[in-house]
């Protein structure tokens, strides 16, 4: 077999094929590969998913001298180096984990050229010995990996990305390539900026996941609705569920675990050694649930996790669409799936009042908010409305996503917004009670609760007459008139207020449509779920891809790596479907390179001839 030395004469096609296993680019990939192989500089934007490691990868393969890749992600760089080794790539990687030995050994390979590839903390750079070593080496190019952490505003951001400017001035002839799937163009300009890339060429793809299905659904009992969620559509897979709080990602892995399915807590609260034992768990066994807050998924790339769950509202449609980006890196269906309701509304709002920072900074996130909840409310395709959001306009309808499948019927809530309004206004006269959405709704619906009567509201003129709505319809209601500010929410208990716009709806000045409130939770089985994937292979291949399986884990568990750096769930469902029975037909399928085919190909054989287990 050729080594990855010898293969720097041919093409990046053929690397492609021999190295990977893979038939063709995706997008623009092989434009991206030809730029940087000349010698370019690139800035690429590629969603989750889309493929922008070998952008980086295959170049630093054909080129003379060793690809650097700067990465923030240490805890994940041993598992980025073991399936590297496992496709045949010599690669190594620097970062404080290493003990002396190690070190030693890596810089050995780098200064002998043995490596292809070596990954290096962005704080790396900051060390005179490092930069040092650097220079007495080859380098191929410099791949700047989640280029966005150079980002001030973002939510990643690292100040050693800062420094990272210096490549340039030190290294003018050695391309580099920076790389994101994080979106907007603002964040892109600033990236071009601090990288000193603006010469770059930039290559930005669409944005779409196709194979993510969005859903977003009214909150009622969140976990029972996610448990619903898990057990109907998801029995035994892999998946995220993010939370606001430590509480509650505590209290809701205790529930799952309660209910039999196998979950794992994970937030700052947690040591370092727990939460490094949990990702590591999540990694490498199958389907098991992580529940975490947002400290939790940058630069996971564990490609079959089949759901993203959301329990609360995100603070922003960015974040929310790189939360769920997390699912479904391998292309299969994956569902994304967010419950939300009146409180997040309230909270989220109260979180922004009592930030700190000035007028201007509470004011970029109350806009941040607002685009989630119009998200959340929208009566449109989430997809079309999403990509909209990251510049993409005019995408059709997707097909893919709860109002895709289960349309929404609007109605005429102007008169139900001028009733609640009222009432709002009416309790707004005592200036020093605090009257929040539900004893608002309990006027509107008669009910004498004990503060109703306490302050004598039944008097009130509002009472009683909302009888035409369920609870759970006003609750709607208000959730939707809090997201199109005509409605706002003050202090520690949530008082509903009227603001500017208020006055509009009850001088019959402007008409309110809202989204209907489902009666039951729409009918979500879609014929992508997981069950829909399994009658896609061949009912004869469906026995063999479990044993396809069973034969991975025991061969993961054994080398101590993640089962998708054997193969990934494509790759073994093709093997399952195709059943080859050699290796030459065995190397056909998408996923099989040269170095795998040596290494499994017969044992895959085996366990394909072999009678069921
Ligand atoms: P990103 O870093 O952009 O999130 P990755 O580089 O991890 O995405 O690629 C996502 C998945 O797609 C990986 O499993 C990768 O092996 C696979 N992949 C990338 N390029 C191709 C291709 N040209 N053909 C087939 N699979 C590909
Ligand atoms: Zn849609």
């Amino acid at each position: 077999m050729a080594s990855p030395a010898d293969l720097r004469t041919s093409d990046a096609l053929q690397v492609l094929r021999r190295v990977f296993g893979y038939d063709t680019f995706r997008g623009f990939q092989q434009d991206v590969i030809d730029h940087v192989v000349a010698g370019g500089d690139a800035l690429v934007l590629m969603p989750t998913g889309g493929g922008k490691s070998l952008c980086y990868q295959i170049p630093a393969l054909v080129r003379p001298g060793v690809g650097v890749v700067v990465s923030p992600l240490i805890a994940l760089m041993q598992d980025q180096v073991d399936a590297l080794t496992a496709l045949g790539v010599r690669a190594g990687f620097l970062n404080s984990t290493l003990d002396l030995d190690a070190r030693r050994r890596v810089e050995a390979a780098f200064l002998a050229g043995d490596l292809d590839l070596l990954y290096l903390a962005p704080e790396a750079l900051g060390s005179r010995a490092t930069v040092q070593l650097l220079e007495r080496g080859k380098i191929a190019l410099f791949a700047i990996d989640e280029a966005h952490c150079v980002s001030q505003w973002g939510h990643d951001f690292r100040p050693d990305y800062l420094a990272l400017s210096m490549l340039h001035e030190r290294w003018p002839d050695v391309p580099r390539i920076a790389l994101t799937a994080t979106a907007t163009s603002a964040t892109r300009t600033e990236i071009a900026t601090r990288l000193d890339l603006t010469g770059a060429r930039h290559f930005v793809a669409s944005f779409d996941r196709p194979n993510i299905q969005y859903r977003i659904v009214p909150k009622r009992e969140p976990r029972k609705q996610l448990l619903s969620l898990l057990r109907d559509e998801h029995p035994g897979d892999a998946g995220i569920v993010y939370c606001l709080s430590r509480a509650s990602v505590e209290k809701t892995a205790d529930f799952l675990t309660a209910n039999g399915i196998a979950a794992l807590p994970y937030h700052a609260g947690l040591d370092a050694a727990t939460r490094a034992t949990h990702q590591q768990r999540f990694l490498r066994e199958e389907g098991l649930v992580m529940v975490a807050t947002i400290a939790f998924g940058m630069g996971i790339d564990k490609p079959d996790v089949r759901f993203v769950a959301h329990l609360d509202l995100p603070k922003s449609v960015e974040g929310y669409y790189q939360e769920t980006g997390r699912a479904g890196r391998d292309g299969l269906p994956s569902t994304a799936w967010l419950a939300y309701g009146l409180q997040d509304v309230v909270q989220q709002r109260k979180l922004i009042e009592t930030s700190e920072g000035d007028l201007a900074h509470r004011r970029g996130l109350a806009r941040h908010l607002d685009a989630m909840l119009a998200l959340c409310e929208t009566v449109r395709c989430r997809r079309s409305q999403l990509l909209e959001y990251f510049g993409e306009p005019g995408t059709p309808d997707c097909g893919n996503c709860d109002t895709c499948l289960t349309p929404p019927e609007s109605w005429d809530g102007t008169i139900a917004a001028q009733k609640l309004l009222s009432a709002v206004f009416r309790l707004d006269r005592e200036r020093n009670q605090r009257f929040g959405a539900g004893h608002c709704i309990d006027i509107l619906l008669g009910r004498r609760s004990d503060k109703v009567t306490q302050f004598g509201h039944d008097s009130l003129t509002v009472f009683g007459i909302g009888g035409e709505l369920r609870e759970a319809e006003w609750r709607g209601v208000v959730r939707q008139l809090l997201a199109e500010g005509l409605l706002a929410v003050e202090g520690d208990y949530g008082t509903l207020v009227l603001t500017e716009t208020s006055a509009e709806v009850l001088g019959r000045r402007r008409s309110v449509l809202l989204r209907r409130e489902p009666e039951r939770p729409a009918p979500t089985r879609s014929g992508r779920s997981r069950a829909a994937v399994a009658v896609e292979l061949p009912p004869a291949a469906a026995p063999v891809f479990e044993r396809l399986r069973a034969w991975r884990a025991a061969a993961a568990k054994e080398q101590g790596v993640p089962a998708y750096v054997i193969f990934h769930d494509a790759t073994l469902r093709q093997i399952a479907t195709d059943a080859p029975t050699s290796l030459a037909e065995l190397s056909q399928v998408s996923g099989v390179g040269e170095n795998k085919l040596a290494k499994y190909g017969e044992q895959i054989l085996t366990v394909l001839a072999g009678s069921p287990a």
